[in-house]
């Protein structure tokens, strides 16, 4: 029987990089019953909302979803769809790994990286207060009151909760697929230094959690801004990272661009029942509609689906198939050519079917 999945091709390159992914998952004779569903722009224009209901309820019946990238206008207009879709379907783990593939332009050959992102509340939980609001007036008022520390009359404030039942669910999260993978360390990445009671909290979360793994796991902490560093001058000291959303988020950008681009790093959005699938990367507005980018983040995150739908062989074949077409640097996009100006660079699809083909 074929497994139900609700498919959003999302917006900008979403739909180009989504074809691609699913035209791979099928060449692997795995069958799929794609639910395909318009989010963002293209729903907007069919439902007048980038995120109707339906689609949650889709992804709530199948339980398992795969997505393109959505575009967030930024600074105003509609909130973030895909901050949305992880808090609706309290999708809590974000799952980015991040491996050395040969042939790529990766700065470091020993990168294997699981990053674990906490995926629902810190800066990204959307409680915002705008500038000359009563609201935000009201609330500076009221923390001016409160602490010796005064707020500016003419400041905007964005909220930053980390609670102890988030971080330690993420934190477990981490450590349990640590100890099933035969990882070797947990490293947990905060800033409480500055910020002692919500990063704070986050970092003591850990090292209680940590406890409990003892002898199992290694376990260490390192603030984020270090950590930047030293991701980039000896990534392959580390192995599972764990960290509150923000730095989170921008920790595996820099990752991606330390295996060699945007372009091949997946990811997963986890929950307890339902599984959402993506690549790191954004809808790249500017390359929409060119068959142009590259398909691999997409695909591997079709990799990370097939894996979670328990298809292990199949995901193997089309990860395989990826390394393999990377490697000979043939059939791959501007961004895997040593040039980017490179003619011989192929299109979005046609990197897809060249990887359809190496499917063994
Ligand atoms: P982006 O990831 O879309 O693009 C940044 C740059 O990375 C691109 O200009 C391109 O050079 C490169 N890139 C991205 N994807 C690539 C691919 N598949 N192949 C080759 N190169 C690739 O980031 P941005 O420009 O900051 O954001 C654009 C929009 O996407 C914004 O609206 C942002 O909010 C949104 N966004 C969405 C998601 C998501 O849907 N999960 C994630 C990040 C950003």
């Amino acid at each position: 029987m074929a497994y139900p999945v609700t498919l959003l091709p999302g917006d900008g390159i979403g739909p180009e990089v989504a074809q691609a992914m699913k035209k791979c998952v099928e060449a692997t004779g795995v069958a799929i019953a794609w639910d395909e569903q318009p989010v963002g722009e293209f729903a907007i224009k069919k439902y007048g909302t980038p995120l109707p209901d339906h689609v949650l309820d889709s992804i709530r019946k199948n339980k398992v979803a795969i997505k393109g990238p959505i575009v967030t206008p930024v600074g105003k207009g509609f909130r973030s769809v895909n901050v949305a879709l992880r808090q609706a379907l309290d999708l809590f783990a974000c799952v980015r790994p991040c491996q050395y593939m040969e042939g790529t332009k990766s700065i470091a050959k020993g990168v294997d990286l699981v990053i674990f992102r906490e995926n629902t509340e810190d800066l990204y939980a959307g409680i915002e207060f705008d500038l000359g609001t009563s609201d935000a007036k009201h609330l500076i008022q009221e923390i001016n009151a409160l602490s010796t520390r005064k707020i500016r009359d003419d400041s905007a404030i964005s909220i930053k909760p980390i609670s102890v039942f988030a971080s330690r669910r993420i934190i477990k999260f981490a450590f349990d697929y640590a100890v099933k993978n035969n990882r070797r360390k947990v490293t947990a990445i905060h800033k409480a230094n500055i910020m002692k009671f919500t990063d704070g909290l986050f970092l003591k979360t850990a090292r209680e959690v940590a406890q409990e793994y003892q002898g199992r796991v290694e376990f260490e902490d390192v603030i984020v801004d270090n950590m930047c560093m030293q991701l980039v001058q000896r990534p392959e000291f580390f192995d599972v990272l764990v960290l509150p959303n923000l730095y989170g988020d921008i920790v595996s950008d820099l990752c991606a661009g330390l295996i060699g681009g945007l372009g091949i790093a997946p990811g997963a959005n986890i929950g307890d029942t339902i599984a959402l699938f993506e690549p790191v990367h954004g809808s790249a507005p500017k390359y929409a509609g060119k068959n142009k980018v590259n398909p691999t983040a997409s695909i591997l995150s079709g990799v990370l689906m097939l894996r979670h739908l328990k298809e292990e062989k199949a995901a193997e074949r089309l990860e395989m198939a990826v390394r393999d077409v990377i490697k000979e640097g043939k059939f791959v996009t501007y961004d895997l050519k040593a040039d980017r100006n490179d003619p011989t660079a192929v299109g979005t699809q046609e990197m897809a079917e060249a990887i359809c083909r190496r499917i063994h």
